[in-house]
């Protein structure tokens, strides 16, 4: 038995299919334009492709000139949109000159090839080749380069055009090769009703590939915001804390030392008291664009909240935390936040610490780092205390530690305690 799909009824079923996924992607682009992009074009595209598969699917005769070409190019334009659509949705700078001259080339084609009366598979041919080659380029954007961190909506929309691509391939195959291809759209045809019911299924699940790369870039942008302070744009506590124990879980395993730094800003509620709020959210800013060009690719910078932060240093023993955190205890002084001429311009004070072999917990680390934080505050700001000298010290004078820092300004150090 042989089955042949009929040409009019498929594009009609795929031009009311368009039309609610369509009207679906404009309900959802008005309530995410601000967030994503790309999905306008998305919808104009499926209106572009209800359009032309209306103008074809409803047209009376199989040469009615304005209906084949126009129709043939809004299938164009479809392409067109849906690749313009995809490098929106990513990001890029989208290639609006390929795209609109593929469109107006092939609408130009199709204009001369149908009032020239050229056989039927030359307007195939035409068709085919512009949407091979724009759904071949909206593949590749989506599939390479091929890694495994490609999200499955890219990968499996990816794989949706390349599909679209292959059975375009076909298509020109057969039009061009064939000893009986169809001598118009309506004729009765196995392999062309195969393809066209194939492009039907096909550009139903590219919407929802779409669909899907939207709720993935949402749920992105919604993991951005839960874990990035929304002030300096680096890590918040919450993220901090799967970080550390990550951290944790590494030092474990592998048993590399991991040190932890804590550091508050010194004096900072007199910027907001004499500069305002502003110039206070503006320097905080300002020492996480200083601070963090400093540290290594592997640690972790995190705003705890207000003036205070911390960085997770893995690989690290608590000397060399000294170190990094004494160098960027003498660029914060060396910047004179907020400004030169400020009366008193903010420093900071560092409590370093180093994960003890009979620790347990990221909370103990902390706790350590935050006694060192502490004592650099108590002994007079604007400098570095290392965890272990509190407990040598101990043994002697508490002062001692925070003597042992190189910093200090006297002129400071009894106001405000
Ligand atoms: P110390 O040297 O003892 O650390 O003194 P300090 O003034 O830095 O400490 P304190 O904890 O008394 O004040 C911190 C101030 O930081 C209080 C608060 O107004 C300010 N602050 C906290 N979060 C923010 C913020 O997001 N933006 C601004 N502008 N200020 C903040
Ligand atoms: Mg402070
Ligand atoms: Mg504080």
């Amino acid at each position: 038995m042989s089955i042949t799909l009929d040409a009019r009824t498929i594009l009609l079923l795929m031009a009311f299919t368009a039309v609610p996924t369509a009207l679906v992607l404009l309900a959802v682009s008005r309530f995410y334009a601000a967030r994503v992009r790309g999905v306008a074009h998305w919808t104009g595209a499926n209106i572009a492709l209800a359009v032309g598969l209306l103008l074809l699917g409803l047209s009376q005769t199989a040469n009615d000139l304005p209906a084949r070409v126009g129709g043939n190019t809004l299938l164009v334009l479809t392409t067109a949109l849906y690749y313009l659509a995809i490098q929106r949705l990513l990001g890029d700078k989208p290639s609006t000159r390929l795209a609109w001259t593929t469109v107006a080339a092939s609408g130009i084609i199709f204009a001369l090839l149908w009032t020239s009366a050229a056989p039927y598979r030359l307007a195939v041919g035409t068709l085919s080749i512009a949407v091979m080659i724009l759904t071949g380029l909206s593949a590749a954007r989506l599939l390479l380069p091929l890694s495994a961190e490609k999200p499955v909506s890219h990968r499996f929309t990816g794989l949706l055009f390349l599909i679209g691509c292959a059975l375009m391939t076909v298509r020109l195959g057969h039009a061009l090769l064939s000893d009986s291809p169809p001598a118009h759209l309506f004729a009765p045809n196995f392999w062309q009703g195969m393809i066209l019911g194939g492009a039907h299924i096909i550009t139903m699940l590219m919407s929802l590939g779409f669909a899907l790369m939207i709720v993935d870039q949402l749920a992105s942008e919604l993991n951005r915001l839960a874990t990035l302070d929304a002030l300096t744009g680096i890590g918040n506590r919450r993220v901090f804390y799967t970080r550390a124990e990550s951290e944790l879980a590494r030092w474990r395993r592998k048993g590399t030392p991991l040190s932890l730094l804590m550091i508050d800003l010194d004096r900072f509620k007199s910027i907001n008291d004499q500069l305002g709020h502003a110039a206070g959210d503006d320097t905080l800013r300002r020492f996480v664009a200083l601070v963090g060009p400093h540290l290594r690719e592997y640690d972790f910078f995190a705003r705890l909240g207000g003036e205070e932060f911390a960085v997770l240093l893995p690989d690290a023993t608590e000397e060399v935390a000294v170190g990094i955190a004494e160098r960027l205890r003498e660029l914060t002084e060396a910047e004179r936040l907020p400004a030169p001429g400020f009366a008193v311009p903010t420093t900071a004070s560092i409590g370093a610490a180093q994960l003890l072999a009979h620790e347990r917990t990221i909370d103990q680390l902390m706790q350590r780092a935050d006694q060192a934080l502490y004592a650099a505050k108590s002994g007079g700001r604007n400098r570095v205390v290392a965890a272990s000298w509190l407990q040598e010290a101990s043994a002697t004078r508490p002062e001692a530690a925070a003597e042992r820092s190189s910093a200090a300004i006297p002129s400071l150090q009894t106001e405000n305690e």
